[in-house]
């Protein structure tokens, strides 16, 4: 249920950038995530305007209008592309509709520790003082930064806490 309203990221590996770095501290392999191509709009409404609009429009340029032509020369068959907004059926705009908003793909997996920015687990801060750090187990020892059970989202979190 965790999700995030930021930017993303086509690189020639995957998926990249800092929604899908944020996910990917949620992500365990074989979860499908669900991502928003048109966030804050209706995929729906806007087919159905762009119909009673423009009908002999294709729906290549009519998504063209609201995605890069590349991006959307890759989520669709060029067969339906080439449509004409008139020729589609109610379930193709319905499906076109959903792919848009609730794009749903599974990862085939991570960079991994390559390029990982930060890593889940560590040392348990209920066995550390808040206050010095101290380990309650082995007097004299501390734990701070990456070492613990602490992960912080983007935004400078892991240096502040480091
Ligand atoms: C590519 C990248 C980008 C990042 N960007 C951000 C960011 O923008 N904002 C943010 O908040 N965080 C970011 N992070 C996370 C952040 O860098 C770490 O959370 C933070 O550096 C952790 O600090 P640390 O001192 O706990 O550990 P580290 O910085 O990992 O330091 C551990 C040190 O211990 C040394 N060491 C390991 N084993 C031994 C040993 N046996 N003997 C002696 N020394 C040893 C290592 O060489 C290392 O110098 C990024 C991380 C990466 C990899």
């Amino acid at each position: 249920g965790t999700q995030f309203s930021e930017a993303l990221l086509f690189t020639h590996r995957g998926l990249s950038g800092p929604a899908i770095l944020q996910i990917s501290n949620y992500w365990q392999a074989g979860q499908s995530i669900s991502i928003n191509l048109l966030p804050n709009e209706s995929a729906k409404d806007k087919i159905e305007l762009a119909l009673a609009n423009h009908p002999k429009q294709s729906l290549r340029n009519t998504i063209s209008q609201w995605l890069p032509k590349r991006l959307v020369e890759a989520l669709f068959e060029a067969a339906l592309l080439d449509k004409a907004l008139n020729q589609l059926g109610h379930g193709e705009r319905e499906q076109i509709a959903q792919d848009l908003n609730e794009w749903s793909i599974v990862m085939n997996g991570t960079e991994g520790y390559r390029t990982a920015e930060v890593t889940l687990g560590g040392v348990d801060t209920n066995e550390l003082s808040s206050k010095t750090m101290q380990s309650s187990k082995v007097t004299g020892l501390y734990f701070i930064g990456e070492v613990m059970d602490v992960s912080g989202w983007l935004g400078g979190f892991n240096f502040q806490w480091a």
